[in-house]
């Protein structure tokens, strides 16, 4: 399991997979160094759109966490 590596894409270096994101950039296509230099890059070409990213982040937090206190309202 240990000894299994994946080429990043981005860099080319042979990486195990602990050190891929399995979510925003595809699943073990970059190394996490390539995502957040790859995010870092998208955020600095649109600021507006990663930003809007990340507030709909929160907001479906914060959703998840008002359904929450729903919950225990309604709960028992
Ligand atoms: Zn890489």
């Amino acid at each position: 399991m240990t000894d299994q590596l994946r080429r990043c894409k981005t860099c080319g270096t042979f990486k195990p997979f602990t050190d891929y994101y399995k979510g925003p950039c595809g699943a073990f296509v970059r190394c996490k160094a390539c995502c957040i230099l790859a995010r870092k890059a998208a955020y600095q070409k649109n600021p507006e759109y990663t930003k809007n990213l990340v507030r709909g982040y929160r907001a479906a937090a914060k959703a998840r966490g008002l359904a929450a206190t729903l919950g225990d309202a309604l709960g028992p």
